[in-house]
């Protein structure tokens, strides 16, 4: 039986873990729950999972979840999720969207005996201090992301030194058969409509401009401890095949799958032994082929914006994933056109500040101030 924690359990990978938490009850018992302001679908997941500890970050819906949960203990705000995050507990889903998470991943790590994790922001602005924590606190930190779920399943700690590339596979969302030009003028229903994955909306737009890929290379690089120039994005409209791994002897170990995000939540919630899911299986006759591509560079130059930021240290990749998020949001509110994302970040990466990230609260500090640089941009656009 393992104590569950899942931090951003009402979002799209919070409910999947939900769902498949419920689907073993011998082997998961759920501990602690957290959300922002869905207060209405914490509750609901606390009334069947029976948590100890509930936290809502919106301080406003402290009463409405405490009334809702008498005998449960119900924490709010910042503080609240801090507090749920440092529960000490045998494994906890790391599923907040956005860099809001890197406090509440840093504190589940230094508490917990497993942390696996799907929010990706953390990784990308502060990866170094992330996998320096894991390090010092003897936490095994299990990948979610599918791409590196994927690695991670063909990786061979072993024969580190004979890999010669780690190949991440993109859908390319929904505009890879799209103009620049209609690119550029793309809705915020459109750049959330999916053709394979089902998935929370900034992380929806991010794969409708490619960013998501770039964080990925950014993620795969402070996971996996390879170099930029080993880390390959190859364009998979299928989303079969999640990624790869290529050897020094001509070998390239993939993981394959139906697009399902419940695969890689399950092979890590249940890792090193593996669990029985009702999910889609994969039919590879009725698909009959796999397509690939190179990533056209020209309609989504987010990805080159990564691997840039990545080759100019930890500074610039604090900003490009400030500034993204700042543009995503923006994006998502009407306030900007689909293109403006993109340049947003170009800006905020062009007039990088100086500053420092060896601490915590440098990379607190830094993030800020490129959200501000960001945020003052779209205002004068
Ligand atoms: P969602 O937007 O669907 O869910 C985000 C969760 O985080 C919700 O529970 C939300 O609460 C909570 N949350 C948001 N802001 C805060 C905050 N400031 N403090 C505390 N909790 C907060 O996101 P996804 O599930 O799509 O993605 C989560 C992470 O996983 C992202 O980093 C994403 O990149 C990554 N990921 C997602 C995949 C997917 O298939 N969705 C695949 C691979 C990686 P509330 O509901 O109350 O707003």
């Amino acid at each position: 039986m393992r104590s569950i924690g899942i931090l951003g359990s009402t979002g799209s990978v919070g409910c999947s873990t939900v769902d498949l938490v419920k689907s073993a009850p011998q082997h998961f018992k759920v501990k602690v729950l957290s959300a922002n302001r869905n207060a209405e679908l914490l509750i609901e997941q606390a009334h069947s999972l029976r948590p100890e500890l509930v936290a809502i970050a919106d301080e406003s819906l402290y009463r409405v979840v405490a009334e809702a949960l008498p005998g449960t203990r119900v924490v709010a705000g910042r503080a609240g999720v801090m507090e749920a995050a440092s529960q000490p507990l045998d494994w906890v889903m790391a599923a907040i969207v956005g860099c809001a998470g890197l406090e509440p991943v840093l504190a589940a790590i230094e508490h917990s005996s497993t942390v696996a994790i799907a929010n990706k922001e953390p990784l990308v602005a502060a990866g170094a201090l992330v996998m320096a924590h894991v390090k010092s606190h003897g936490t095994t930190l299990l990948p979610v992301d599918s791409e590196h779920n994927a690695i991670f399943q063909v990786f061979e700690p072993e024969n580190r030194t004979a890999i010669e590339r780690l190949i991440l596979t993109a859908s390319g969302g929904p505009f890879r058969q799209w103009s620049l030009d209609a690119i550029s003028k793309a809705t915020p229903q459109q750049a959330v409509t999916h053709p394979n994955w089902s998935m929370g909306a900034k992380i929806s737009v991010d794969s409708a401009s490619m960013m998501n890929k770039g964080l990925e290379v950014i993620e795969a690089y402070h996971l996996f401890g390879m170099p930029a120039n080993k880390i390959e994005v190859l364009v998979h409209p299928q989303s079969v095949i999640h990624s790869m791994v290529e050897y020094a002897d001509g070998s390239i170990l993939a993981q394959l799958g139906a697009p399902d995000m419940r695969t890689p939540i399950a092979s890590a919630l249940a890792w090193p032994y593996r669990m029985e899911t009702t999910g889609q299986r994969l039919d590879l006759a009725r698909l009959s082929r796999l397509d690939f591509e190179q990533p056209d560079h020209e309609r989504f130059p987010a990805l080159r914006l990564a691997y840039d930021a990545l080759a100019a240290g930890p500074l610039a990749c604090i900003a490009l994933n400030a500034a993204n998020e700042i543009g995503v949001e923006a994006f998502l509110g009407k306030k900007i056109d689909f293109s403006q994302i993109v340049e947003t970040v170009r800006d905020t990466l062009e007039k990088l500040p100086a500053g420092s990230c060896e601490t915590l609260d440098d990379i607190l500090g830094y993030d800020r101030l490129c959200r501000e640089m960001a945020s003052g941009r779209i205002k004068m656009a």
